[in-house]
């Protein structure tokens, strides 16, 4: 039987709407926009893509969009400086920096510099302890949209087998967190596991998070379980003209929906919830600051 393909746009469409509608509320009744500082540094391509479109969406839901683009030479102390300030400007309630920064700048000290209340990433050291001690945190946005995505299948996961593929900070880590604080039993698989399809067909949850092209195969998947290929792959396309290119997760999607339950496709699936995370982690850091009652459905 063909797996149901969880949508991640139509999801990340509703978790918009609910964005914007919370937004609305705390203009209506606190005179309040919540606004996000996005900083980006460097000419990466795929970054400012990914810094245009988080742009466009934030003020699509109502909210304040704040762009600092700085040069691929800046230096770290004018970087700090700027977070610096963005920490103590009010009417920014989320900041994020957009990696990979330049080699010459160190990554874990700009993240560590931003003030956790405003880390709308979840990326700060305090976050990542909050998280990891199972309190109230900022939670990375991508995990956090696959959190919300097996939640909206699955209702209840606890008690479930779950493997996470991929041992990342920014991915497998906080993925395996969430997992754990909704009662799975979880596996985290890395580069140096063993016998990785035995560990991965015995999950009902498989979580892939590697960066491999279509690493993963039917074969490797439990009949009925759930995939969420979070990985981004660029590959080459031949068959759709010379030098053309197509997106792939880290599942090779048509094997995999052949034995899955449920599948999320790429594009299509993690990537749009985890913008719309970023969004509505910006509106819970907003009702945090100003100690407003935080919207159910927004954070995990
Ligand atoms: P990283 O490169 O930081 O981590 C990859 C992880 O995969 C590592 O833990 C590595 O293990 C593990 N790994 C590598 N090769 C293998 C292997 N052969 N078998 C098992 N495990 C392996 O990547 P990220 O976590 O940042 O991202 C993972 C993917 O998700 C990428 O494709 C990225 O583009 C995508 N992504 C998508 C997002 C979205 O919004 N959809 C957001 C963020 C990322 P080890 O630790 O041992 O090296």
């Amino acid at each position: 039987m063909a797996a149901e393909i969880i949508d991640g746009k139509a999801l990340a469409a509703d978790l918009r709407g609910k964005v914007a509608d919370h937004v609305a509320r705390l203009k209506a009744e606190h005179d309040l926009v919540p606004g996000l500082a996005v900083v980006l540094v460097g000419e990466d391509p795929a970054s400012q893509v990914y810094v245009r479109s988080k742009g466009k969406m934030t003020l699509e839901v109502g909210m304040a969009s704040f762009e600092h683009r700085l040069g691929a030479d800046t230096e770290e102390g004018e970087l700090l400086s700027l977070i610096a300030r963005l920490n103590t400007d009010p009417k920014v309630h989320g900041i994020l920096v957009q990696l990979p920064l330049p080699d010459h700048i160190n990554e874990e000290l700009v993240i560590n510099a931003i003030d956790p209340s405003k880390d709308v990433d979840g990326f700060h050291i305090l976050n990542v302890g909050l998280l990891g001690t199972g309190q109230k945190s900022m939670v990375p946005c991508t995990p956090l949209g696959c959190l919300m995505m097996l939640r909206q299948y699955h209702g209840s996961l606890s008690g479930l087998d779950a493997v996470v593929i991929g041992r990342s900070n920014i991915v497998g880590k906080p993925m395996a967190q969430l997992l754990l604080g909704d009662s799975c039993t979880v596996t985290i698989a890395h580069s140096r596991t063993r016998d990785l399809p035995g560990i991965v067909r015995r999950a009902d949850i498989v979580v892939a998070a590697v960066g491999r092209p279509e690493m993963v195969t039917g074969d490797w998947i439990k009949p009925g379980a759930t995939v969420i290929d979070v990985g981004i792959n660029r590959v080459d396309a031949p068959e759709r003209g010379e030098g053309k290119t197509r997106l792939v997760g880290d599942c090779e999607f048509d094997s995999c929906a052949a034995v899955a339950g449920a599948i999320t496709p790429v594009p299509g699936g993690v990537g749009p919830m985890t913008i719309a995370c970023l969004l509505a982690n910006t509106v819970t850091a907003c009702c945090r600051a100003h100690g407003i009652d935080e919207p159910d459905g927004l954070t995990a």
